[in-house]
């Protein structure tokens, strides 16, 4: 059952802040398909909710010289019908793609997929991997910091009476990206695992792995081995060795046992080297 709360849809930034400031039990809403199962399960009951929807400085998808910016507000439609993102930045076209259903993805935002910090969140691990970087807005002004310094455990991210304005990633730095994930019902369910990769321009991998620990997950070892050797099923052995020795998903997941977790990211990870185009068909995925 919901709690009574009061509707606020202001038009600017400032008028956020002031709604925040006025009200110690608010709550920011975007696409709310996150926040409305919260509010309906009672596991959030705020006095006053404050969509942000109508704020023009936290859409649309831009180009600034080599950083391509994606407003917190931006739908996963519009990324996945986005020209610069296909080209440019695909590991973040196919979570588009992987993510929800058809209503799902109008509605739901980047932003409030970032702000919500879920192990299985679609734009945790590609993110992460391209390096990504946030804009965050106060009554100070803008702030930017790396991803995993504001995405820094399980719900939770950097944010005291601040709004997520952007993501920002830098296209010369991400030469080629992939993402995969597994889910138990295509669409309609969150990832039980999921994996990105990304090529970068001076031929070093970056590799992050999603629901096998608190946030999206790397081990600079895998990478050395992406980043060095030619593939074969002696390199993967030694990555699931990595993966069976570094992680401990936890076991009380409805999804999938640990094991299975630690089996099916390493598979992802073949899946996105196919992608990228560094893999023989001569591995077994
Ligand atoms: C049926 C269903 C299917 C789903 N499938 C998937 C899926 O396949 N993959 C997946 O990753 N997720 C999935 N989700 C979860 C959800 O849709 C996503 O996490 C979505 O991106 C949340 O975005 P939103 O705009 O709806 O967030 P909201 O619900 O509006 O907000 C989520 C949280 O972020 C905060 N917030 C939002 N925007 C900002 C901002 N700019 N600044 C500060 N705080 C902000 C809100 O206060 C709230 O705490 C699914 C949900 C449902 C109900």
């Amino acid at each position: 059952m919901f709690s009574p709360f009061e509707y606020k849809r202001p038009e600017t930034i400032e008028e956020v802040f002031e709604l925040l400031n006025q009200n110690d039990n608010s709550q920011i809403v975007a696409g709310g398909t996150d926040l409305l199962v919260k509010l309906r399960e009672a596991e959030s009951s705020p006095d006053f909710l404050i969509d942000i929807k109508e704020l023009d400085e936290l859409k649309g998808i831009e180009q600034e010289n080599n950083e391509i910016k994606i407003g917190a507000l931006t739908t996963i439609t519009e990324i996945k019908e986005n020209k610069l993102i296909k080209d440019k930045l695909y590991a973040l076209y196919q979570a588009a793609s992987e993510f929800g259903c058809y209503e799902i993805r109008n509605r739901a935002t980047i932003g409030g997929n970032v702000v919500h910090a879920s192990p299985g969140a679609e734009y945790g691990v590609p993110l992460f991997a391209l390096e990504a970087e946030v804009e965050v807005v106060g009554q100070n002004g803008i702030k930017r910091l790396p991803i995993e310094e504001f995405w820094y455990d399980v719900g939770r991210v950097k944010l005291d009476n601040e709004l997520l304005k952007s993501i920002i990633i830098n296209i010369d730095k991400n030469e080629k990206s992939s993402y995969h994930r597994l889910s138990r019902v295509e669409g309609m369910d969150l990832a039980v695992v999921n994996t990105a990769l990304v090529k970068r321009s001076d031929n070093k991998y970056r590799s992050y792995f999603g629901t096998v620990a608190r946030t999206p997950y790397q081990n600079k070892k895998i990478d050395a081995i992406l980043s060095k050797e030619n593939f074969n099923k002696k390199s993967f052995k030694k990555i699931q060795d990595i993966i069976n020795e570094s992680v401990s998903p936890r076991s009380s997941s409805l999804r999938a046992s640990p094991e299975y977790k630690k089996r099916m990211v390493v598979s992802l990870l073949k899946k996105c080297l196919r992608d990228i185009g560094e893999l023989g068909d001569d591995i077994d995925g």
